[in-house]
C-alpha cells in the first residue's frame, strides 16, 4: 500500500497490508457481522489498514470460550511450572519479533522507532517477571484459635474470566501489562485493543499462538469502545474487568461491571506535579522534568504535567525547560533523528489546541517559541504555559499532550507545598528534585499519589507497583499486586478430629 512509510520493512508491512480477523478460540474468525474500521498512521493521517470490526456478539462467543478455557482447566489448574515455560516461551518471540513489533507501533501509533523498540525490550522483560511469579502464588498456614483441632490454611485461585481493555498510548506494553499477570496467575482473557491501535494486540495474538498457549486461553477482539468494549465490561461471563484509559471511562465501566458486581481494576488519569527545589541538580532535573511532559508527546497517564519550581530559581528553570522542548524535533516516527511523533488522532490534536488556546485565554504566558509545523499529521509541538495557576482548568484537567504548566512556589512549608501536589482529583504520581534526602522522604509521605520518583521520572520497573490514589485509579499494575488482583483467596480449615 503506498500509504506506508517507505522506510518500513518488509515484514511489517506485509502483516499491516493482511486481512485482520478476531482471535476467538485459538482460531482467526471473521465477525459475525461482517464490519471493519479503518486504522490511520497519525504521523500522516493516512489509511493504512482495515480491522475486524467486532461487536456484541463476537464478544459474547469470546468470552464462551474462555469459559470454556478457564473450566476445563487445562490452563488454571496446570502446573504453575508450565505457565511459567509457555511465558518464557511468549517472551522470547517478543524478543525475536522486536523490529517487526517496534515498527508496527510507530505506524499505529506515532512514536519515533527508537523509543518503541526500547518498549518492546521492557514488554518483553514484564513478560519474564511475571512468568516467574506462576510459580510462587502461594498461600498460609492459618492458627486457629476456637475451640477444637484444625489444619487451616489460605490458598489463592485464578479469578477466572477476564475482560481486558486497553488504551493507545503504548498498545504493546497496556497489552501485556495486563496479560502477563493474568495469564500467570491462570486466568484466561478476552482482550480489546483500543481502536486507534488495534495492529500490535493482533500480532501479539500470533504470537500467542506460536508459543503454544491453549485455545479460549488468550482471546482478542478489535472494535469500538462503545460497543465491543461496553459489551465485554458489562458481560455476565466475565469474572473481572481490568481497564487502561481515561477516568471517565472508567466510570462507565464500573457502571457496566455492576450487572454482575465482577472485580474491577482501573489505571485512569493524572495531573501529576512536579517539583523542583533550589538545592536540586539543575543539569539533571531539567531534562528529566522536560522528558516528563514531553516524551511520548504528553500522551502517558503519568505525565509530569503540573511543574512547581521554587522562585528563586522559577525563570531559568522555566526557560530551559521551554528551551529544551523548542529544540525537540518532530516528525514521523519512522524517521531517525526525530524525538517526537503526532498525537494519536485529529480529535486529539483539536483537544490539546484548544486547552493551549484556553490557557493562554485565561492568563497564562506562552514560554515556548512560537512554532510551524509543516507536517500533515496530528503533530502538536512541545509548549510550556507559564504563571498558570490553580484555579486554569489547564492545572485542573488532564490534557494528554505536550503541554506543561509551571507555577512557582516560595515557601518553604512541606505541609503547604504537599497541598500543592494534592489539589487535584487524580493521584497517580509525583516527581520530586532535590539532594535534600529527608525533605524528599518527608515530601514524599505526605503526596497522595500511588507513586513517588525522586530525581528521576517514570522509574519502570516490572517489580514497582503503578497505580493511582482518588480518581486515578484501582488496584496496581506491575509487581506482585497485578498478580494477585488477578486471583481470589480462599480460606480452608480441616477439623482434624480429637487426638
Ligand atoms: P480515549 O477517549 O482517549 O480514546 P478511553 O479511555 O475512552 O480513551 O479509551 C480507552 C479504551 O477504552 C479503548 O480501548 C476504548 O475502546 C475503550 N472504551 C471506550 N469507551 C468504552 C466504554 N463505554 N466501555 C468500555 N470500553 C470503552
Amino acid at each position: 500500500m503506498s500509504t506506508l512509510h517507505p522506510r518500513l520493512g518488509q515484514t511489517a508491512a506485509r502483516f499491516i497490508q493482511r486481512e485482520h480477523l478476531l482471535l476467538i478460540d485459538g482460531q482467526w474468525v471473521a465477525p459475525r457481522a461482517g464490519g471493519r474500521f479503518e486504522v490511520e498512521d497519525p504521523a500522516t493521517g493516512l489509511l493504512i489498514a482495515q480491522v475486524a470490526e467486532g461487536q456484541a456478539v463476537d464478544i459474547d462467543l469470546a468470552v464462551a470460550a474462555a469459559r470454556r478455557a478457564f473450566e476445563s482447566g487445562e490452563w488454571s489448574r496446570c502446573k504453575p511450572a508450565d505457565r511459567t515455560r509457555l511465558l518464557l516461551r511468549l517472551a522470547d518471540l517478543i524478543e525475536a519479533n522486536g523490529d517487526e513489533l517496534a515498527q508496527l507501533e510507530v505506524m499505529d501509533n506515532g512514536k519515533p522507532l527508537a523509543f518503541a523498540r526500547r518498549g518492546i525490550a521492557g514488554t518483553a522483560e514484564m513478560v519474564r517477571y511475571m512468568a516467574g511469579w506462576a510459580t510462587k502464588l502461594t498461600g498460609e498456614a492459618v492458627p486457629l484459635s476456637i475451640p477444637g483441632q484444625w489444619h487451616a490454611y489460605t490458598v489463592r485461585e485464578a479469578v477466572g474470566v477476564v475482560g481486558q481493555i486497553i488504551p493507545w498510548n503504548f498498545p504493546l506494553s497496556m497489552a501485556i501489562w495486563k496479560l502477563a499477570p493474568a495469564l500467570a496467575a491462570g486466568c484466561t482473557v478476552v482482550l480489546k485493543p483500543a481502536e486507534q491501535t488495534p495492529l500490535n494486540a493482533l500480532r501479539l495474538g500470533e504470537l500467542i499462538l506460536e508459543a503454544g498457549f491453549p485455545p479460549g486461553v488468550v482471546n482478542i477482539i478489535t472494535g469500538y469502545g462503545a460497543d465491543a468494549g461496553a459489551a465485554l465490561a458489562a458481560h455476565p461471563g466475565v469474572d473481572k474487568v481490568a481497564f487502561t484509559g481515561s477516568t471517565t471511562t472508567g466510570k462507565r465501566i464500573v457502571q457496566s461491571a455492576l450487572g454482575n458486581l465482577k472485580k474491577v481494576t482501573l489505571e485512569l488519569g493524572g495531573k501529576s506535579p512536579v517539583f523542583i527545589f533550589p538545592d536540586a541538580d539543575l543539569s539533571a532535573a531539567i531534562p528529566g522534568a522536560a522528558n516528563a511532559i514531553f516524551f511520548n508527546s504528553g500522551q502517558v497517564c503519568s505525565a509530569g504535567s503540573r511543574l512547581y519550581v521554587h522562585r528563586k530559581i522559577y525563570e531559568r528553570v522555566v526557560a530551559d525547560i521551554a528551551a529544551y522542548g523548542d529544540r525537540l524535533q518532530l516528525g514521523h516516527g519512522m524517521e531517525a533523528g526525530n524525538d517526537l511523533g503526532p498525537l494519536i488522532s485529529k480529535v486529539q490534536m483539536e483537544r490539546v489546541q484548544r486547552y493551549i488556546d484556553s490557557g493562554r485565554e485565561s492568563g497564562a504566558t506562552l514560554a515556548s517559541a512560537p512554532r510551524q509545523l509543516s507536517e500533515q499529521g496530528y503533530f502538536v509541538p512541545p509548549t510550556v504555559l507559564a504563571d498558570t495557576d490553580a484555579r486554569m482548568n489547564v492545572v485542573q484537567e488532564e490534557i494528554f499532550g505536550p503541554v506543561l504548566c509551571a507555577m512557582p512556589f516560595d515557601d518553604d512549608d512541606l505541609s503547604a507545598i504537599a497541598g500543592l501536589a494534592n489539589d487535584t482529583e487524580y493521584g497517580l504520581f509525583a516527581g520530586i528534585w532535590t539532594q535534600d534526602i529527608g525533605k524528599a522522604h518527608r515530601l514524599a509521605a505526605r503526596i497522595r499519589a500511588g507513586s513517588v520518583s525522586v530525581n528521576a521520572h517514570m522509574v519502570n520497573d516490572p517489580a514497582l507497583p503503578f497505580g493511582g490514589f482518588k480518581q486515578s485509579g484501582w488496584g496496581r499494575e506491575r509487581g506482585r499486586e497485578a498478580l494477585e488482583l488477578y486471583t481470589e483467596l480462599k480460606s480452608v480449615a480441616i477439623n482434624l478430629g480429637q487426638a
